[in-house]
């Protein structure tokens, strides 16, 4: 089975080419425009999808040297992302599929991004059912109950900014450029923690929320600013260790819970955030002190890019879930 998956849910234009479940190319153009406006401007990143979407397939095509007569199907990000973004992937695959008179699939990102451990990779062990996934990205925070392929249940997500948002919109306040998430990983290597505590947020059960901690970073840089004003040059790598290490502690924490709730050990996880070394490290301090077993994919896998769609693909392919050609793309598109 071939199968070409394209994903344009946000701000990276990508296209994939799998052979069952193994990855035969993945493309990702990525957007550089939106450095200068400190965040993903919708506008120009349908425009950029526009421009990029023909030489990323072409590639993505020559890569795997396969031709788009041998394709099985077509894969697309229905959603959730970017209106204005899904609709270029989304009416490309149509077309594509009609022209060629194959099976169209939709494929949901957020499942996707679970999905991703199913990719067949040297040296990696996919996740056995059940487990529970933990999505950090630029867009989303959850923790996912999977039961099965497409049997899975959001048992918590954040009520307000996604944990990629709390590591930008700090990094922001402290003058680093977009996106800062990973910027203040490498700042926090060299700080210290417990330099300055910030609270963290009661919420409810396995939610989370960020937008208070970011609030409470503003105010203390404020604070401490008026009183000093080269306190962020002077106490950069600081503040960066504190504002990750409260960031993993509420994490960790809800995914004790979730372990706690559920009595499942094995955690996957994935999304952008994952790349953060500070996660990794406590997820591996988990293993051995709490006896979970983790999962962390490729990072090509973790971003966002086409062959975590292309791998849903092949998973519907062989269950014959096709889509036809009413379907539309889904800005706000929970896991089904
Ligand atoms: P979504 O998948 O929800 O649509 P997205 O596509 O914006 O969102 P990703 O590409 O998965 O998200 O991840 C991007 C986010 O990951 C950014 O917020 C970025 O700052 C963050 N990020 C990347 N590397 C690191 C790191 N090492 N430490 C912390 N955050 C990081
Ligand atoms: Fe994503």
């Amino acid at each position: 089975i071939y199968i070409l998956a394209i994903e344009s849910s946000c701000d990276d234009t990508s296209a994939a080419v799998m052979q069952n479940d193994i990855t035969l190319s993945n493309v990702v153009a990525t957007q550089k425009i939106h450095e200068e406006y400190g965040g993903v401007v919708p506008e120009l990143a349908s425009r950029a999808h526009q421009q990029n979407i023909v030489p990323v397939i072409h590639q993505a095509l020559a890569k795997a040297k396969i031709d788009k007569n041998q394709l099985s199907a077509i894969a697309f990000t229905r959603g959730p992302g970017l209106m204005g973004s899904l609709l270029v992937g989304t009416s490309f695959a149509k077309s594509m599929a009609l022209g060629l008179q194959i099976p169209l699939i939709e494929v949901n990102h957020m499942q996707a991004h679970i999905l991703a451990h199913f990719i067949k990779e040297e040296d990696f062990n996919s996740p056995g059912f059940p487990f529970l996934a933990l999505t950090i990205s630029g867009g989303h925070t959850q923790i996912v109950l999977v039961r099965d392929y497409f049997d899975m249940e959001i048992l918590g997500e954040t009520l307000d900014d996604a944990v990629g948002e709390a590591f930008d919109k700090t990094a922001k306040i402290i003058g680093l450029p977009y996106p800062g998430g990973p910027l203040v990983d490498k700042l926090a290597q060299n700080g210290n923690a417990h330099a300055f505590p910030f609270p963290k947020p009661k919420v409810k059960g396995l939610d989370f929320s960020f937008s208070g901690l970011k609030t409470s970073i503003l105010y203390f840089i404020q604070r401490e600013t008026a009183k000093n004003p080269n306190f962020i040059e002077e106490h950069k790598e600081d503040i960066c260790a504190s504002i990750q290490y409260t960031i993993i502690e509420i994490l960790m924490s809800k995914l004790k819970k979730a372990v706690k709730e559920t009595g499942i050990k094995q955690i996957a996880i994935g999304g952008g955030v994952s790349a953060n070394s500070g996660i990794r490290k406590a997820l591996k301090n988990a293993e051995s002190e709490l006896g979970w077993t983790t999962y962390i994919p490729k990072f090509e896998y973790c971003t966002d890019n086409a062959a975590m769609i292309g791998i849903v693909g092949y998973l519907k392919y062989r269950e014959e879930i096709f889509s036809d050609q009413s379907i539309s793309a889904k800005p706000r598109y929970v896991i089904p």
